[in-house]
């Protein structure tokens, strides 16, 4: 029988490699089809022929298996997939009324901050921005801005900063804030935020979920379905329409099949090469959780098992002329931006966001992949000694 995955005491990499539930019982299928039909016929009475098979912008078979195993990965009750990261990002937004309050970890993923800006002041909702890896100031801005939603991200991105999901929900509580994490940099092999108080975990499913490079996606996970907030996002993925394809559903469920195996090696690959850069001569500072000097290792250690991600960010000595002189330099590291496929990627931030944004013209933003450690050690290492 085709096996019920979320009754399943199997392990999340087992779950995985069975790309979430075993075989298809009509056909004995291994892997499932793309379902490719939009609409669904219904009967002579008018009842349809399988009452879940309505319209592909409701409901589709693949997306349920593919949430299905998600929701198990992250011990929440129910996921849905989005057409990519940002559409699930604005999806949780919109849990917030013209009037209300978000308050946003500051410095961490750009698309979201910027995406964050604009939409609250479009929409009439007060935006507060502050740093979340200083618990006890953002226990301070929850109790005097009372949000409607807090959004932070663990890591963040660039920075590799560790918020304190527990300690921060436990402020959110008696405000009714909605605590949403964006776990992207983690993946839900290390980082269960459900478990530790958040109401909401996001991944941008392009990045590690995927694992691939080829396919935008995005996905929610709630710790109560029947939350108000939760009730909102499942009725606007339907109603605004920022459905996945199936085509994308189904690479992302074969790329789900691998994570086990990619998330060992990345974040293995990647905390190998933190302590190689640390002790460089040509690096200033590594910002990596991994490391026992990283301010937050502790509270990382305490929150993530199985590693601690495959972002870092490097900051070489010198000035943006160097950094960029590094990264050109670089052969293995292709440089691109994007994080959590199996190849390695480089990215000077600064050049992105521009000044205003505060990143030091130093940075490098690393995101590494799965190649031979050997191979990534040394093309760091020829590229740092040409500066
Ligand atoms: C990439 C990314 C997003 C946005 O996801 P897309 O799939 O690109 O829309 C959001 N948060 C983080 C941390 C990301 O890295």
């Amino acid at each position: 029988m085709a096996q019920d995955t979320r009754n399943s005491r199997l392990h999340p990499e087992t779950l995985l490699a069975h790309g979430g539930g075993g075989f298809d019982p009509a056909t004995g299928a291994v892997t499932p089809p793309v379902p490719t039909a939009t609409t669904f016929v219904r009967d002579e009475a008018y009842e349809l022929i399988s009452p879940s098979h309505l319209y592909s912008r409701d409901d589709n078979t693949l997306f349920r298996k593919t949430e299905d195993l998600i929701a198990t990965l992250e011990n929440g009750q129910e996921s849905r997939l989005f057409a990519s990261g940002m559409a699930a990002v604005a999806a949780v937004a919109r849990i917030v009324k013209p009037g209300g309050t978000i308050l946003l970890q500051s410095g961490i993923y750009w698309g979201t901050t910027l995406f964050l800006r604009k939409h609250c002041e479009r929409n009439g909702i007060a935006l507060v921005e502050s740093d979340a890896a200083d618990l006890q100031s953002f226990a301070d801005d929850i109790t005097v801005s009372q949000p409607d939603l807090v959004w932070i991200e663990v890591p963040s991105n660039p920075y590799l900063k560790v918020a304190d999901i527990r300690g921060i929900s436990e402020h959110c509580k008696p405000v009714g804030a909605v605590l949403a994490v964006d776990a992207t940099a983690a993946t839900p092999l290390v980082l269960k935020p459900l478990d530790l108080g958040a109401d909401l975990v996001m991944h941008s499913a392009t990045k590690a979920l995927n694992g691939h490079s080829d396919l935008l996606g995005g996905v929610v996970t709630t710790r109560d379905k029947d939350s108000d907030a939760w009730t909102f996002i499942r009725e606007e993925r339907k109603l605004a329409g920022a459905v996945m394809g199936s085509f994308e559903a189904w690479l992302l469920l074969r790329g789900l099949r691998t994570l086990g195996l990619r998330v060992e090696r990345m974040n293995a690959n990647a905390l190998a090469l933190a302590e190689f850069l640390e002790t460089h001569p040509k690096i200033e500072k590594v910002l990596y959780p991994g490391l026992a000097s990283h301010k937050a290792h502790t509270l990382a250690a305490g929150q993530m098992s199985g590693g601690y991600g495959s972002l870092m960010s490097i900051l070489v000595k010198g000035s943006k002329e160097e950094a960029l002189k590094a990264v050109g330099d670089l052969n293995v590291f292709q440089r691109a931006t994007s994080l959590g496929g199996v190849e390695s990627l480089v990215e000077h931030r600064y050049t992105i966001e521009g000044e205003e944004s505060g990143i030091p013209g130093n940075m490098l933003r690393l995101s590494v992949g799965i190649e031979h450690l050997g191979d990534l050690k040394a093309d760091l290492d020829q590229a740092l000694a040409e500066i």
